[in-house]
């Protein structure tokens, strides 16, 4: 099979088990983000992918080809770090030529390869700077660059832009993404930042506790999260518990006219996306809250309801804005279409 699988993989550290059962298919040309809070074992991952690490179980195959032991330098890969590791004392051409002058590539075959790759990265004409003189954005591209000097079977990155200011992150994640779409070389790269792998990503898995809780599209996991823990993690949501009490639904209490819970299920949690609150006067049948916050932030504003203790969000464009102040009663009518039901 071409790309990379991964099989009942765990990772252990003395008494911590930092990656626990882990499966994974990364299909041939895929992006793939490991997304989630620190501590979660995604680095511990990419490391083993990586062939940094050993796992304690499981095993690796990349197209077809068990890998799990095999050196790193044997997996033809191209890898780039935080701290991007470029060498100081060597231009940026030098840099970018690195990988194939240790592999005894010829002069002209280096040079050919260097002009190629500064031409992909924005920077033609770059080969006899000093990389101390390169703003962070140029130096990020370059140690991309020489990770994909040897055209490598697998990409790999971890937290490749988390030392870049936001601007600059949200710019390079576009550009990532776009080299990506050019080159469709199997990339995984590890982040805790979600916007920036809903940005790049095909696949966006979310991990929590060494496991994976959600492995899906950015629109699947933002619309139809697996459980709470991902619901929460990608965006914000409002979570809720809802029970079936007499004949119909009820949130924190309140009896909600057009929603259902399916058979069989007496109490679920519910995610609610801030942008499906809708806003009104009190109604029977919606729940009722008071103001107790709104923020425009300029694109967006948020409105912050106090529903008996809870607090929900609720967001909309300035341009719906609801007219509502601080200290209001207002109604919040929901429908089954405004909630994924989890937790059951
Ligand atoms: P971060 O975003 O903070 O880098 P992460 O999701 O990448 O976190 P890992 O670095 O993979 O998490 O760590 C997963 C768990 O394994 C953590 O509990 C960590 O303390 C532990 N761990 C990682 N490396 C080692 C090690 N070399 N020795 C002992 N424990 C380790």
């Amino acid at each position: 099979m071409s790309g990379l699988t991964l099989q009942n993989i765990v990772k252990d550290f003395s008494v911590i088990r930092a990656v626990d059962n882990v499966d994974l298919t990364v299909p041939h040309g895929a992006f793939v983000c490991l997304l989630g809070p620190s501590g979660c074992g995604k680095t511990t991952l990419l490391r083993m992918i990586a062939g940094l690490d050993l796992p304690t179980s499981g095993r690796i195959t990349l197209n077809g080809k068990d890998i799990t032991r095999t050196p790193t330098h044997q997996r033809e890969l191209g890898m780039v770090f935080q701290s991007l590791a470029l060498f100081p004392h060597l231009t940026v051409g030098e840099n970018i030529a690195y990988p194939l002058r240790i592999r005894g590539r010829p002069k002209d075959e280096q040079a050919k390869r260097v002009e190629e790759l500064l031409a992909m990265i924005y920077l033609p004409g770059y080969a006899d700077r000093a990389v101390s003189k390169l703003s962070g954005g140029q130096r990020q591209r370059v140690a991309i660059a020489r990770a994909l000097a040897i055209s490598p079977k697998l990409f790999l990155l971890d937290e490749p832009l988390s030392a870049l200011d936001a601007k600059l992150r949200e710019a390079m994640q576009v550009e990532l993404r776009q080299l990506h779409q050019r080159l469709g070389i199997t990339t995984i790269a590890v982040t805790h930042d979600q916007r920036e792998a809903m940005t790049m990503a095909d696949t966006v898995v979310v991990m929590n506790g060494g496991q994976i809780r959600q492995a899906a599209s950015p629109t699947e996991i933002y619309r139809r999260p697996a459980d709470s823990f991902v619901a929460d993690f990608i965006g914000q949501t409002n979570l809720v518990e809802a029970r079936r009490e007499g004949g119909a639904v009820s949130i924190l209490g309140q009896p909600v006219a057009d929603l259902s819970l399916s058979p069989g299920i007496e109490r679920a949690t519910l995610s609610i996306r801030p942008e499906d609150v809708r806003l009104g006067p009190p109604k029977v049948g919606a729940l009722t809250g008071e103001v107790t916050f709104v923020r425009d932030l300029g694109g967006v504003v948020e409105t912050f309801v106090n529903v008996g203790g809870q607090q929900f969000i609720a967001v909309s464009t300035p341009r719906e804005r609801p007219d509502v102040a601080v200290g209001q009663t207002v109604g919040i009518a929901l429908t089954d279409r405004d909630c994924v039901v989890l937790d059951k």
